[in-house]
Parts: structure tokens; sequence; C-alpha cells
């Protein structure tokens, strides 16, 4: 039997995952897509030819596996929007400038995106895209189906994000480092316009590609977050209120990688013998090593590095450190200096250095971890809950400062490394020392050292990661939204006349039929 918007009831829904191509989002909606499959939908990923030489294993393993998830691999048109050859993630952007260029060429890869999935069987019944890429509405709309989006960032930061553009606090203070107070929180946070997100930020000239994102962000029908219920309760309550949307939590979607390959490899191949990595974190004693990571696409300044590096050594406690620097000449400044100054060779047995891609999920999932030194993507922030351990934050840029208040403030998980500042992504190497390493030292000591507080932390921290295992399996809240998502999406009713879909759904307005 046939069903408005051509999905037939007996047939599987057929949800299109359109991620941003950047390792913070691609990731997560790789994982997306497997659990989706794991519960019954097929699933189609756009992706491209650089991404997919880049996670060609987790591809292989998931057509090894089984599930129905198909890669679309599509042209990405680099030269002709003046784009080096091969720029296709944004971790390969040489400049931040180059965001349009970027942005033009993902736009492209709409037709041939919607020709594909003309021929698919199932047809498409629900299209969930990063909130980057606002042009796939024109793709949802096509086939009649929902339109949900995935902006990469936790419930509290689009909670504030959205009050934001409804209040404008944020245009009331006199300079972008003056404190004010995040609006409607129903807390009080303080935070600065400059430690706001990129839609708040005058410094790239991108004014048509926001409005463009937000004008998708209030026509959406619905959002798909990375977070579990339990771990923001009050925010993912607020955020359907605010934005009379669906909000489905699904997360933490990393909690889908149970097979040591999986876990071990997300994004890209680990620059570092994962055998070796385990060997290491085995010798060392539970809870004693701190991991120190800045994520995907941030490159620190040689300078801080070495701060960064100084300060973990100092504190006295093991540690694993990722290094990745921008480009050749800043990577042998680095390595001149782990050699001759013979840091590496003075912490042989109690630091372990990863330069380039390291297996994150791996490492905090040892019991070896007992800290994580972290920037605050909000993926990274999140596997720190589920590893259970406590974290210091030093956010750089993004919503990564609302990220910080929600896992010190407010959750009580996280010490500052004392940043107050953002740098600018893709200038981080005329950033001055930010941190120096007494205060790195200072802060790691602080978190595992012993004390009421740190003790009060863990176990804070403990909790968190047991209710976010809880939140997965059958039964737990998150499980529960992935499979109702998969049932709202299977019947849902086809767009209207005002091209939104008419929604009925349990207390939320919403324009989504459920
Ligand atoms: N990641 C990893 N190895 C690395 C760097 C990052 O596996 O060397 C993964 C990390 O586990 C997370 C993602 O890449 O899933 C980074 O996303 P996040 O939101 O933390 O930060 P971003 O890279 O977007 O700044």
């Amino acid at each position: 039997m046939a069903c408005p918007g051509g999905v037939h009831r007996e047939e599987p829904p057929h949800f299109v995952l359109v991620p941003l191509l950047a390792p913070g989002h691609m990731i997560p909606m790789v994982d997306m897509a497997r659990l989706l499959a794991a519960h019954g939908a097929v699933v189609s990923v756009a992706i491209t030819p650089v991404n997919a030489a880049r996670i060609g294993d987790v591809i292989r393993r998931c057509a090894d596996s089984g599930l129905p998830v198909h890669f679309i691999e599509l042209p990405f048109p680099c030269r002709e929007v003046g784009l080096p050859e091969g720029c296709e993630n944004l971790d390969l952007l040489p400049s931040r400038s180059l965001f349009p260029n970027f942005h033009r060429a993902a736009r492209t890869l709409l037709e041939p995106l919607e020709q594909q999935l003309r021929r698919s069987r199932p047809a498409p019944s629900c299209v969930v895209s990063d909130s980057a890429f606002p042009w796939t509405r024109e793709l949802a709309r096509s086939f009649g189906v929902p339109w949900l989006l995935f902006h990469g960032f936790c419930c509290f930061a689009l909670l504030c994000q959205h009050n934001l553009h409804e209040h404008k606090t944020h245009l009331h203070v006199a300079s972008d480092s003056d404190p004010f107070v995040l609006p409607c929180l129903g807390q009080r946070i303080e935070v600065t316009r400059a430690q706001l997100p990129g839609a708040f930020s005058s410094t790239l000239k991108i004014q048509d590609i926001r409005e463009q994102i937000r004008n998708g962000e209030l026509t959406a029908d619905g959002f798909v977050v990375n977070t579990f219920a339990e771990l923001e309760p009050a925010f993912v309550h607020d955020l359907q209120e605010a934005t009379g949307k669906k909000v489905w939590t699904v997360g933490p979607l990393s909690l889908c990688n149970k097979k040591a390959l999986d876990v071990a490899e997300r994004g890209d191949k680990a620059s570092i013998d994962n055998a070796r990595c385990l060997k290491w974190l085995d010798s060392m004693d539970p809870g004693s090593v701190v991991y120190a990571s800045f994520g995907s696409i941030a490159r620190l300044a040689p300078s801080q590095l070495k701060e960064i590096g100084l300060g973990l050594e100092a504190s006295g406690h093991p540690f694993i450190w990722v290094i990745k620097t921008r480009d050749e000449k800043a990577s042998r400044e680095v390595e001149r200096w782990l050699e001759e100054e013979g840091f590496e060779e003075r912490n042989r047995t109690k630091g372990l250095l990863i330069r380039g891609w390291a297996p994150q999920l791996l490492i905090l999932s040892h019991p070896a971890v007992g800290g994580f030194l972290t920037h605050c993507g909000w993926n990274s922030t999140l596997e720190g809950v589920c590893a259970g351990v406590p974290m210091v934050s030093w956010p750089l840029f993004g919503e990564q400062f609302l990220n910080e208040k929600l896992i010190g403030q407010i959750l009580g998980v996280a010490v500052g490394v004392g940043v107050y500042t953002p740098i600018v992504w893709t200038e981080e190497e005329k950033a001055e020392v930010l941190v120096r390493r007494d205060e790195v030292a200072r802060a790691v000591a602080s978190l595992m050292h012993g004390g009421e507080e740190a003790a009060e932390r863990r176990r804070r921290a403990r909790e968190l990661g047991e209710k976010a295992r809880r939140a997965v399996v059958e039964g737990g809240s998150s499980h529960t939204n992935v499979a109702l998502l998969i049932r709202s999406v299977s019947v849902s009713s086809p767009v209207v006349a005002d091209g939104t879909l008419p929604l009925r759904s349990s207390g939320v307005r919403s324009t989504l039929t459920l």
C-alpha cells in the first residue's frame, strides 16, 4: 500500500543523512546511520570521494555487517569554486575565509544527490541534514518528506543560541568582552559576546549564509540531537518549548560502537598502532592517566603546544597527548623541541605522544584514563561524559565556551583551565600563548589529585557515564527515541501547501506528523 510521500508501509523507512563535511559532524552522523539501520531503517549517507577514502574501512565494515547503510559518493567541485584540489573537508581548509567557497561547493551536491535518490528504493522518507546545509530543505520537499536538522550541538547550546536570536541580549553590551547573562535559562550563566558561536560573530562576513541557516532552523520539522535526556533534561524540554519543534535526543551516538575495530577507528586512521596504545594504557594504574586532545580541526601554535607539554609533565600524572600542527613548518618546530630539549626522552615512560589522528574512543574507554583535557567540542565532551571521567575544559571557538558552562558550572564535572578569549579557527598560530604551563599543571592537578572536591567531581562524572550507558540500551530514553523517530517517519504525512508538514505530537508544537 502506498503512503503519502511515496513510502510503502510495508517497506522500511529510508533516512537520507547529509553531514557537514568535517570530522566532528561526519563521525556522529555515520554513527547515527548505523544506529538507525540497526533499528530497522534503510539509510543513505551523502559523502564525497576524499571523505569516502578517509573512512574507507568504516564503510567496508558497515557493508560487511550487513546493515542497510549506503554511502552515496558525489563529486565535490573544488577547482570550480576556488578551493585547493581535494579540499573536501573543513579540516583541510587552509583559511576560514574560504568557507563561503566550501559552502558553494557543497550546494552543488543537491542535484546529483536528488537524482541518485530518485532511483533508490525504498523512496526517501526523511532527510536528516546538518544545519549548515540549509539547501537540503529543497531535497526533503521535493520528496515530500520531513526535514530534520542535526547541528552537532547539545540542547543547552542550541537553546542559548535560539534565545539569543530571539532576545538579542548580546547586542546590548558595549563590547565583545563585556560579560552578560544568557537570557531565559532559569539560572545565571554569564558569557561574553566573543565567546558565542559563529552565528553571533561579526568577524567573518558570511551574513547571507547565516541567514539561510537561521531560516532553516526556523522552518525545519524538528531537531535530532546527539545528547541524552538525563544529561540536560531542562534544556531538552525548554528547547522544544522555545522553538515549538520536536527534539529527538538519540545519543550518545558514540556508544553504538561496540566492536573493538569500530571503537578504535572513527573518522580517520589512527596515527598510532592501536596495540601499542593499549599496551601503554594497560601498564598504567586505573584512573591515573590524563588524556589531552583538542579535537579534529584546531591547530595550536607551537609555542602553545610546548606549554601544554610542559604543563602535563609538571602535573606529575601520566598522560597521552595528541599533537596536531597546521603545516610542515610548525610540525618541524615542535619536533625539534620534542627532541632537542629532551621532552620525549624525559617522558618516555610517563607520556604517550600521538602525532595526528588519535583513536580517541579507544583511549577514553580504557580504565587507566582518569581525566580528559578537552577543547570542549561537543563530541569530545560527550565522549568524556560516556567515559565517566572528569574534564579540564579549554574551549577554543565555536559553541565550545557554552559546552564549558554546561560541564563546569551546570553539571559540575569539569575544571576550567582559565581561558576566556576564543581564538580564530585556522588562525590559531596567531594567538599568543593563552595558557601557561603552570596553569595547565594546576588544572590537571586539581582534577586528578585527591581532596573532597575532586572526589565529588569524579563521583558525578561516573554517575553521568552510567546514565549515558543506560540511555542507549533497550528501554533507555535515547533507544526509545530512535525507535519513535523511525516510527514517526514511517507514518508521516505529505507536505502541505505552505511547505511544512502538519503535525500531531505529544505536547510539542511542531510541523512533523508523529
Ligand atoms: N577525534 C578522534 N581523534 C582525533 C581527534 C578527534 O577520534 O585525533 C574524534 C573525537 O573522538 C570526536 C571528533 O573527532 O568524535 C571531534 O569532534 P568534536 O566535536 O569533539 O570537536 P571538533 O573536532 O569538531 O572541534
